[in-house]
Order: C-alpha cells, then sequence, then structure tokens
C-alpha cells in the first residue's frame, strides 16, 4: 500500500460524473461526461481546495497559523485560501497580481469578505517583487510571533497535487460504479498542479486512459517542465520511486486565445452556448477556453477513437461576474 501524506476534510467529496447529452448529441462525437469539481464547496468551489486539504494540513502540522499566498486578482486559489483560513482561524495574506482598474468584484470581493489581507503589485513587477513582498509580511508577522507557511500560485507543488491523485482515485472508483471507462480526461491546464496530481495518480494506479491539459496561458514547453517540477517533489513524500518523462504530459496550447484571463468573443459565445445548452456555468478563464477547445477538437474529429471523454469541471465560478459586460446578448 501506497503512504501518500495525510489531509484535513474540508471539500464536498466525491463530486457528481454527469454526461452532457445536449453537447454530445450536438457534437456528434464521443459521449462527454463532466465531473462537478466546481461543487466541491460553495465558498470553496473549484479544484483548489481539493490541493488545499493537504496543503492546509501541512501548514496545522507545522504549528502554523499564517498563510501567505499569490496570485491574479481574480484567483480562485486565493479566495479558496481566504475562505479556508477564516474556517479554520488562519490569517491570510494575498499578493495580488493588479491590472489598472481592481474592481471590487468575483473573487477579490469575497477575498475581502473573507476577511484576508490584501497586498496589490502592478502586473510589470509582479514576478519580480512578490517574494520580496511576502518576506516583508513573514517579517513583520515573525517578530509578532506568528508562524508563516507559504503556499505557492495555484498551490501548484510537491504537496498540493497530492489533491488530485486522490482525484484520480476518485474517478476509477467511479468508472466502476457507472460501468463506464473514460478514455480521455480533460482538464483546462494553468499553474500545473491538477494535472501533476492526475498524472502521479494514473501512473501509480495503472490507469488505461489518458490525460489532456489544454492551456490557459503557457505555452506546451513551458508547462511541462512546470509539471515536472512540481512531480519531481511530490515523489519525494511517497514510499515508491518513480520518474516522469515530458513526452508522458499531453497538453494543448493552442487555445490560450488572446491570454492569461482575456477572452475571445468566440469563447464568451461558446460560454452562452453551453449555459443554454447543459445549464452550467463554464468560467472565462479556465473552464470555458478548456471546453471550447475540446469542442473545437472533437468538430475536427481528433477524438472520432473515442467512446467516452471526462472533462474536469475545475470551478472558477465567481470569476465570470467581472466580465459579464463583456457578454453579447442582443441576438
Ligand atoms: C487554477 C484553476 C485551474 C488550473 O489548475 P492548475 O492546477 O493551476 O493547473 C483550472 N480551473 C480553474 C477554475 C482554476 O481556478
Amino acid at each position: 500500500m501506497i503512504e501518500i501524506p495525510e489531509k484535513i476534510e474540508i471539500a464536498n467529496l466525491p463530486t457528481r460524473i454527469e454526461k452532457l447529452e445536449r453537447l454530445s448529441d450536438k457534437l456528434g462525437g464521443p459521449s462527454i461526461y463532466i465531473k462537478r469539481d466546481d461543487q466541491t464547496g460553495t465558498e470553496f468551489s473549484g479544484n483548489k481546495i481539493r490541493k488545499l486539504e493537504f496543503s492546509i494540513k501541512e501548514a496545522i502540522d507545522r504549528k502554523c497559523d499564517t498563510i501567505i499566498t499569490f496570485g491574479g486578482v481574480q484567483s480562485n486559489h486565493c479566495r479558496a485560501i481566504a475562505a479556508v483560513s477564516a474556517k479554520l482561524g488562519l490569517k491570510s495574506y494575498l499578493i495580488l497580481r493588479e491590472n489598472n482598474d481592481i474592481k471590487l468584484d468575483g473573487n477579490l470581493f469575497l477575498d475581502k469578505l473573507f476577511g484576508a489581507n490584501i497586498e496589490f503589485i502592478n502586473c510589470e513587477n509582479y514576478e519580480n517583487e512578490k517574494t520580496e513582498a511576502a518576506d516583508k509580511i513573514k517579517e513583520k508577522l515573525k517578530s509578532r510571533g506568528h508562524k508563516v507557511y507559504t503556499i505557492p500560485s495555484g498551490a501548484s507543488n510537491g504537496i498540493g497535487s497530492f489533491g488530485y491523485y486522490k482525484a484520480m482515485q476518485e474517478i476509477i472508483f467511479q468508472e466502476k460504479e457507472l460501468g463506464i471507462h473514460f478514455d480521455k480526461i480533460v482538464i483546462a491546464a494553468g499553474s500545473g498542479g491538477t494535472y501533476s496530481g492526475l498524472l502521479l495518480g494514473s501512473k501509480i494506479f495503472n490507469y488505461r486512459g489518458e490525460i489532456i491539459g489544454i492551456s490557459v496561458s503557457d505555452s506546451r514547453e513551458k508547462f511541462k517542465n512546470k509539471v515536472c517540477e512540481i512531480l519531481s517533489e511530490s515523489v519525494n513524500y511517497i514510499n515508491i520511486p518513480l520518474s516522469f518523462s515530458k513526452d508522458e504530459i499531453d497538453v494543448l496550447d493552442n487555445y490560450v486565445g488572446e491570454g492569461y484571463g482575456l477572452s475571445s468573443r468566440e469563447e464568451l459565445k461558446f460560454i452562452n452556448e453551453f449555459a443554454k445548452l447543459e445549464g452550467i456555468i463554464l468560467d472565462p478563464v479556465y473552464t470555458g477556453k478548456a471546453m471550447y477547445g475540446l469542442s473545437c477538437e472533437i468538430a475536427k474529429g481528433k477524438f472520432s477513437d473515442c467512446k467516452n471523454i471526462l472533462f474536469i469541471n475545475t470551478g472558477g465560478i465567481f470569476g465570470i461576474f467581472p466580465q459579464k459586460y463583456l457578454f453579447d446578448f442582443s441576438n
């Protein structure tokens, strides 16, 4: 039996798997299923809470009382940290990448509501200044007797990826329960922790399906490097030797569109069509781009050899509200 780190129990698990009847019919390709990781919780909604169950457990075990983390202004990860910190009586500090006009909307509004401490750094200086900003906060808190635990962007590191290792185990169990085998599992790929965890699980449990990431920001090469880096950290936590090569990582980078957090007309139109077709909300930053990409690939005949595809709805619902004015309902 393989031993993995312990976690706390916060997310609503297991999440349901449902068939997207109307989308599958419309595309006329494989049957598409959706795993509702957007329903891991209301405040914790999305994929980040699965990772945080492991990261926060490590923080608590190390007797830390304060969490520092990083992300974009509309980071789902930061919002999940703010919520979970409130619940557990921890302090949270969010170092957010700001754009020009900061709207108190969506996730940022919730960060405030949950009482997170927020520091903004503008986009140009963010990569250079964020570590220094975190160190400053850490020093200040240390001098006041607090102990800080730092979580990287998206909780995409060795410990965080066990969240999706467990999700892979959950999917394999659900396959048996439902009597369905998924030929492919498709996810939105951002900071890489979700993909890493699924790949780790698929290797350990000898999963027969393939995991495909659809990048929302980085190039294929950059994403592969990130995943290898995360996995080399993860294997340090387990008692079996494992190695991963870049060839095992399958990621499409032709659906990034206009860039991270930027939505094209086609993507927004697709989110609208999908909502009308299935009664499910995709978010503009991650799942909207990824499901749009999957649909385009199916329309191109790319997955014609597949019977069943599982798309994981990794959440992000609150991120749609700051972009509501970009939707065109005129026709
Ligand atoms: C963070 C996020 C992702 C991407 O997950 P990573 O582990 O960062 O690759 C996908 N969907 C949503 C809604 C997210 O918030």
